[in-house]
């Protein structure tokens, strides 16, 4: 049977490819240090057989038992917010983590993937970004600790890649969204939702000008599957090239759920990217992919979630403390 070990499994994107595995008749090994990840992503699989959990940090030396056909590399701290609380964790599982996970693919004769991210373009000054273009980004900014790991990951894939002849694949994933973000982690589709569940105004960072191309979750997962099936070892952007500006967005959110909130303009974030929409060409050849999911359609989908949550979720304002040390109470 063929035999996958996804890390980040409990997080966003990690659990929906753990379904997707599962889905496509594989036997799934999930692992998660749950520093931002969530074990109610993966509540549903509690009587799955061909499914098991293991806690465990994928910074510290990773070992598993039996063989393993593929390893999907998913965790990481991936909202802005998140990798500002948590900068040195945010280096460590993109540099030590994919190196050790490089080792035991390499011991296991499996295929790696990365997940990898638009945020390698920095601030892109090439528009829309293909896979050709090297990016500006600011190594030292606040940002750079999740653009410089995913970069470095990317360049440790292809080492070993290269010189080992590993099976590798390199997704670079522009903005996705969907059931399961967490409801406060910062990033604009979560927030925006919460304030209007909770009749608060829309944060718009800057003057809202800055542009994002938007992927339902659905979508992203077979751009992903279709990729990890390919034999192509260079990166391929996956991500929706439909791009609305924040402020644009704000009010397509409000339009949507029939809210009346005003926008309350808020500081731009250091290095926050004015433009960012993916160039699918290579996708679209390479794997016939394309998203099939409108906005709208995507949108309304993830606020159905968001209000199937209780509405004390809605509140939370944080419940983790990103104390790693005290992770486990
Ligand atoms: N943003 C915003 N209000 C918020 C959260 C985010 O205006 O409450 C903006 C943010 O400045 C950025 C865009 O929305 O320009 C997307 O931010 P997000 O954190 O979702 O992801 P990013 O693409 O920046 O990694």
């Amino acid at each position: 049977m063929k035999r996958a070990l996804i890390t980040g499994a409990a997080g966003f994107l990690g659990s929906h490819l753990v379904d997707r595995l599962l889905a496509e008749g594989y036997q799934v090994i999930g692992m998660d240090n749950l520093i931002t990840g969530d074990l109610r992503n993966l509540d549903h699989l509690k009587s799955e057989p061909r499914f098991s959990f293991v806690e465990h940090d994928v910074t510290e030396y990773v070992s598993v038992s039996g063989p393993l056909s593929c390893i999907l590399h998913f965790a990481s701290p991936a909202s802005p917010i998140d990798y500002l609380k948590i900068p040195i964790q945010t280096l460590k599982v993109g540099s030590l983590g994919t190196h050790n996970l490089l080792g035991l693919a390499k011991d296991k004769q499996a295929r790696f993937m990365i997940a990898s991210t638009s945020e390698v373009y920095g601030d892109p000054l090439v528009h829309p970004q293909d896979e050709s273009y090297f990016g500006n980004v600011n190594a030292i900014g606040p940002r750079g600790v999740y653009d410089e790991a995913k970069r470095f990951q990317e360049s440790m894939t292809m080492a070993y890649h290269r010189f080992h002849g590993l099976d590798t694949r390199i997704a670079r994933i522009f903005n996705t969204y969907g059931p399961r973000m967490r409801l406060n982690d910062g990033r604009v589709i979560p927030a925006f939702i919460g304030q209007i569940l909770r009749s608060e105004p829309l944060t718009v960072f800057g003057d809202g000008k800055q542009t994002r191309s938007f992927c339902y979750v659905d979508d992203l997962v077979e751009g992903l599957y279709r990729l990890l099936r390919s034999d192509y070892h260079l990166p391929v952007n996956l991500g929706n090239p439909d791009e609305i500006s924040i402020v644009d967005f704000a009010t397509e959110i409000k339009e949507i759920m029939g809210s009346e909130q005003p926008i309350a303009f808020k500081e731009l974030p250091t290095d926050d990217p004015t433009q960012r929409q993916p160039d699918i060409t290579k996708a679209k050849e390479l794997l016939g992919w394309s998203p099939q999911f409108e906005r709208k359609e995507g949108l309304r989908k993830t606020i159905e979630y968001f209000k199937s949550l209780a509405p004390e979720e809605w509140y939370k304002k944080e419940h983790r403390t990103f104390n790693h040390q005290n992770k486990k109470k």
